[in-house]
Parts: C-alpha cells; structure tokens; sequence
C-alpha cells in the first residue's frame, strides 16, 4: 500500500469544530502526529498510534527537521499518516514548510482545512471581524518581533501575544488610538476559557497572569462586546 500524508487542521477548540473529512482521516491514519494545541477530546477521536510531537513546553521539542523526517521515513513505510495542528494547518503552523518538504520528497499529501483561531475562536465568542461601519479589513499577525511594523487593518487579530506584550503598546499605538478597544481571548472552546476587555492604553498589565493559548484583537468591533457577548460569560 502506498503511504500518504494528511496535514490536518484540528480547529482551536474541541471536536464539534472539527470538519467531517478531518474526522474521517483520523479515523483511518495508522499514525497521528500531533501538536500540543490539540483538545484532548479530538485526539481521542484518533484510531491509530498517537505521537505528540509537542512544541512550546510540552514535554520535549521536536525539532522541525525531525517531524518532517519522520513523516517522510513513515509515508515511505507505506504508512497513512495524519500531522494534526491545532487550528488550520497553514495559519502560523509550518504547514506549509511541511507541505514543501513532502513535495520535495515525493511523498502524496494533503492539507485538510481546519477552523483558525484567528477568525474561530472570536466567531464563537459571538464576535465579528467586520462589521458595516465598524470594520473593513481584519489582518492576522504574530507580535513576536518588535522590529517589524504590525499590519494596517481595522481588525488585527494576534496571535501568540503574551510574550510580546510588553512592547506591543507602543507599536500598536502607531495604528490606533490609545481608547481603541482591545480583548484578550484565552483557551477559547478549551476549559478555563477566559476574555479580558481592556483599551490600548492598558497594555501590558491586562495579560497579567492569562493562561495560554490567549490571541489579542484590537478595533473598533471590539467595543460591540458589551452588546454581543452573553451576560453569563466569565469574565
Ligand atoms: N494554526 C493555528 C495557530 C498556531 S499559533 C490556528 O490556525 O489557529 C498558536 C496561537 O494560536 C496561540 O498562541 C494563540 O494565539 C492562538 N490560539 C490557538 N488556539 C487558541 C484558542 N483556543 N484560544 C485562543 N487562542 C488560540
């Protein structure tokens, strides 16, 4: 049997984002590679040998190269593979560095779209990236390096914020006004979810103790919060 690779993308919460074609490669991968941004209630959805190849403090980091060795060593055995990434697998997940390497290899793959988190994880929270009158343009960032500009939309979405927030304030003040509305989204569709409203001006101290995974958006739709979000959520 030839092997195949699948570069799934898992959604940023847990199974009820996941797409149908996701599931139905879980289903039929002999071996599922995983990232540690992956709900526990999807990997337990995974019929075959579960592999973390975790990142960011989980356990040992793979490196890169390594991952796709195996990927490449395991397609070659004749295996069907899923790499599952938290998210979409193109979005901030080196699936496209995967991708690349499989195609150079020779190995057939294939991308399975999944929810980001980028646009996901404030959809579910009952919040819009454009908005008539509000928002024209949403962008999606890492705050990760403070030499590089941060895009120009009406929405920016950033992920991986928490580190980077300390500088942020001054960057994003190139781009908005200091009262611009601002959340900070945590663990969204995980347990221990959390939002955290604040302004432009209250960074830093506003991601203050805020578990991971957290992404930060900023603009005007922000501040339809108050009306959108149910009375009921902790915040
Ligand atoms: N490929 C992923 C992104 C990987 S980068 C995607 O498409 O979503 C990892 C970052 O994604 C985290 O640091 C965080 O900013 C964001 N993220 C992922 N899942 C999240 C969740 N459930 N809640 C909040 N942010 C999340």
């Amino acid at each position: 049997m030839k092997g195949k690779v699948y570069l799934v993308g898992a959604g940023f919460g847990g199974p009820e984002h996941l797409t149908l074609k996701a599931l139905r490669v879980l289903e039929v991968a002999e071996v599922v590679l995983h990232d540690r941004l992956v709900h526990p209630g999807i990997l337990a959805l995974a019929k075959g040998e579960l592999v973390p190849v975790g990142k960011e403090g989980y356990g040992e980091k793979t490196p890169q190269e390594a991952i796709t060795a195996r990927l490449i060593a395991l397609a070659r055995e004749g295996r069907v593979v899923a790499r599952l990434k938290g998210g979409d697998p193109m979005v901030f997940g080196r699936g496209g560095e995967e991708a690349l390497a499989l195609r150079r290899a020779g190995i057939p793959f294939e991308v399975v779209p999944g929810v980001t988190s980028a646009v996901g994880a404030l959809s579910a929270l009952g919040l819009p990236l454009t908005h008539r009158g509000l928002a024209r343009s949403f962008a999606v960032a890492t705050g990760h390096d403070p030499a590089l500009p941060l895009p120009r939309a009406d929405t920016l979405v950033l992920l991986m914020p928490l580190h980077a927030l300390g500088g942020l304030k001054e960057r994003l003040l190139e781009r908005f006004p200091p009262e611009t509305p601002l959340a900070l989204l945590a663990r969204v569709g995980w347990p221990g979810e959390a939002v955290r409203l604040g302004r432009v001006e209250d960074l830093p101290g506003l991601g203050e103790g805020l578990p991971s995974p957290a992404l930060l958006v900023v603009g005007k739709v922000v501040g339809l919060y108050g009306e959108l979000l149910p009375k009921d959520h902790g915040l």
